[in-house]
């Protein structure tokens, strides 16, 4: 889907031009996108998978790590763990890391943590748009109603492919998008523009609403100096995790990939733990200041301040190029006419 010319978007009372994209994403199931990545990273001769077991812990001491302990997935704490030796190991297990845990295990020191949190939580149904069913004033493929610090509320309708289409509403905790049946929809209309609830009136729905809570930003600096084992790095949302709104984490996680290619290229010349372990930070400085630099203004939103995310809150809340009104000559129209507007 290109952007921003196959979405219509709006935020603080104003439609976004649909100019010509300059951005393009996949909206695919995530199964689907996991799978492909997952054929290609095993295509490659180099890599072997070690499957059915999970890591419980790290090998080595304080200051290097020269392994994983893992068990069995699903046996219990007290079966036998087994070690796998490593040069380096790459922390990628994601939001919920226990890396803290397993670094003072053996005696090192845990990153410090940094969060931001806006307390959003979010609820995701599918749907299916019947035919004849699609906005038959637009060729949009995807709509989206943005939150910002005055308005809370946020509505997000994704293609899937096959007349599906993935509906994600937000809103803060303690007001957060419901999962019951039909409330979904009712809360829809909360958005400050109808172009949401007025979708969801046309479609039919195709599975339950589930809801996500764990929307902090959190970042861990293993950067910064500590009792840290040569041989540990930390990457994708292990490293750093952001407000999924923001729709981030997956590219990051792909730049974190490149930066660590890039930092052990040389074979001639190894670079230290901490530098490389910058340079992943670095991959996800940008994000960062974006996806903090918005929430640390969201009513309610506890955790870091730090003066590095005050230049990108601003830009981040400065839309250029949006078309003013609300009810401006129906703003969601086709993109030609949208272009003279
Ligand atoms: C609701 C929601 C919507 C999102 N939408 C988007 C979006 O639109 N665009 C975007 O770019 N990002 C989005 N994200 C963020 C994105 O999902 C993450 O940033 C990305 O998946 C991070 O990749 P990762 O490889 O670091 O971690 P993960 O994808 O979390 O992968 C971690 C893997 O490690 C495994 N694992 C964990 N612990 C262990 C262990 N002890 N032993 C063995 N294996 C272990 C897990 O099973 C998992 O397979 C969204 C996230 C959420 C929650």
């Amino acid at each position: 889907m290109g952007i921003p010319q196959d979405m219509v978007q709006w935020q603080n009372g104003r439609w976004f031009r649909r100019s010509a994209a300059t951005a393009h994403f996949f909206t695919g199931p995530r199964p689907q996108l996991e799978w492909l990545v997952r054929q290609r990273v095993l295509a490659d001769p180099r890599v072997e998978l070690v499957e059915g077991v999970e890591t419980v812990g790290l090998a080595g001491d304080s200051s290097r790590v020269r392994g994983v302990r893992l068990r069995e997935r699903g046996a219990g704490a007290d079966k036998e763990t087994r070690t796998l030796a490593a040069d380096l190991v790459v922390d990628a297990s994601g939001r919920s890391t226990k890396a803290a845990d397993w670094l003072a295990a053996i005696g090192a020191e845990a990153p410090h943590e940094r969060t931001l949190d806006t307390g959003l939580a979010y609820a995701t149904r599918v749907y299916r748009t019947p035919p004849g069913g699609q906005d038959p004033d637009t060729d949009a493929l995807g709509y989206y109603v943005v939150p910002n610090p005055g308005q809370v509320y946020g509505g997000v309708v994704l293609p899937l492919g096959d007349g599906r289409h993935l509906v994600t509403l937000s809103g803060l905790r303690g007001d957060e998008p419901p999962t019951e049946e039909g409330a979904f929809e009712e809360y829809a209309k909360r958005l400050p523009h109808p172009v949401i609830s007025d979708w969801l009136a046309r479609a039919e729905p195709e599975s339950p609403v589930y809801g996500f809570r764990r929307t902090a930003n959190v970042r861990r600096r293993y950067d910064r100096p500590g009792r840290r084992p040569a041989g540990f790095l930390a990457t994708g949302d292990a490293l750093c995790a952001f407000n999924p709104i923001y729709g981030q984490g997956m590219a990051v996680a792909a730049l974190g990939a490149v930066a660590l290619r890039r930092a052990l290229a040389d074979p001639g010349r190894t670079p230290t733990t901490r530098v490389v372990q910058r340079a992943l930070l670095d991959a996800s400085r940008q994000a960062w200041d974006i996806s903090a630099g918005a929430d640390k203004k969201m009513p309610g939103a506890t955790g870091t301040r730090r003066a590095r995310v005050r230049w990108t809150a601003r830009s981040a809340g400065t839309w250029a190029g949006c078309s003013s009104g609300r009810r401006a000559i129906r703003p969601w129209g086709r993109r030609s006419a949208r272009r003279s507007a």
